[in-house]
């Protein structure tokens, strides 16, 4: 039986590797386990200008490529894999690659999130038209015309960003009124730039090396239409990688895992004693001990490879805390 490792990360996002990032660096030689599709949400984009310390901008995968680089310099290992089953008792806890069981004193889950998309093939034109961060793209899309779905919080926000930037915003809803709190759509309705499309939803992504325009479609009519675009923001939520740890570790009515910290800011009790759990706990430790969770998985509201990597950071200091001030037997 191989050893048991002090850290295993499920996940090879920003917040995975950065987290790999601090734990190798602290003599732990983490193990990250990346899923077969590695790197994240940051391989499906193309020019990346909002991560700290590229004047220039930088490609999502080759920021994703240095990352990882990173993160083996100091001996973290990484593996292109993806985990099929896990066992979180308290103590030793198991991850499974196949029929390969691996034992970890603690483990960092950092599988992120992926956007909800529309099944219209459009993923084949991200970061040449289609978009699923406007605080990302907006700026992109200077005097050119723009489209947005969705009828929630991100799609009002996406609208706004896209209006200081894009000569014409249409937001395409598939109601007749948006589900978003009442002071964003306000913001939206009373943005001359922005107009809405109601009870339409987009049946056709058009386009081959970039974004040409889209057909939508009028629920009540059935009427068709065509127009044309060269930006397109999905805003229609996100699905957080959680399958694999339903039945380990607690989940919100999201799906997306819970932890000190957000438990915390949501207001509830759990898990929070008198004590300072900010100073003495663990602020990133899931409902179960010594599981930890960073990223997009835990993270609903920001979203951004900054926030990842900042949150990534956190469980690492987090899990080295723990490793060190834990005793008795494991
Ligand atoms: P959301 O609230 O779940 O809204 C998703 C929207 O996408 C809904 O309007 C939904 O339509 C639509 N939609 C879903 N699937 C679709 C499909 N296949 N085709 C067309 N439309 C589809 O998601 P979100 O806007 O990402 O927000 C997630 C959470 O973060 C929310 O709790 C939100 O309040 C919060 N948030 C807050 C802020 C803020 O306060 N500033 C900003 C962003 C997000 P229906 O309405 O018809 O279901």
């Amino acid at each position: 039986m191989a050893e048991t490792r002090d850290v295993v990360i499920i996940g090879g996002g920003p917040s995975g590797f950065t987290a790999a990032l601090y734990l190798g660096r602290a003599l732990l030689k983490p193990l990250v386990l990346t899923g077969e599709k590695k790197g994240g949400q940051l391989m499906y984009t193309t020019e990346v200008e909002n991560f700290p310390g590229f004047p220039e901008g930088v490609m999502g995968p080759d920021l994703m490529v240095k990352m990882e680089e990173q993160a083996k310099k100091f001996g973290a290992e990484i593996r292109q894999v993806n985990v099929t089953k896990v066992e979180f008792v308290n103590g030793i806890k198991k991850v499974w690659v196949g029929e390969e069981v691996i034992e970890a004193k603690t483990v960092i889950i950092s599988t992120g999130a992926s956007s909800r998309m529309l099944g219209l093939g459009e993923e084949k034109l991200m970061g040449r038209g289609v978009s699923t961060c406007a605080v990302c793209d907006a700026a992109f899309f200077k005097d050119k015309r723009t489209v947005v779905v969705g009828g929630g919080d991100a799609a009002m926000e996406d609208a706004m960003a896209l209006s200081k930037f894009a000569s014409e915003v249409t937001m395409i809803h598939r109601k007749s009124e948006f589900r978003a709190s009442k002071i964003m759509q306000d913001r939206v309705l009373s943005n001359p730039k922005i107009k809405v499309i109601w009870d339409s939803e987009i049946v056709g992504v058009k386009g081959e090396v970039k974004l040409d325009g889209v057909r939508v479609k009028n629920i009540k009519t059935g009427e068709e239409s065509e127009m044309q675009t060269e930006g397109l923001f999905l805003a229609i939520g996100h699905l957080p990688e959680t399958v694999l740890f339903k039945d380990q570790v607690e989940l919100n009515e999201k799906g997306y895992l819970t932890t000190t910290m957000t438990a915390m800011l949501k207001g509830d009790k759990w898990r929070v004693s008198e004590k300072d759990i900010w100073l003495e706990g663990y602020p990133t430790m899931t409902s179960r001990d010594g599981v930890f969770g960073c990223g997009d998985v835990v993270d609903y509201r920001y979203k951004q490879a900054v926030t990842a990597a900042g949150m990534g950071c956190q469980a690492a200091l987090d899990v080295e805390k723990y490793l060190t001030g834990r005793v008795g037997s494991w």
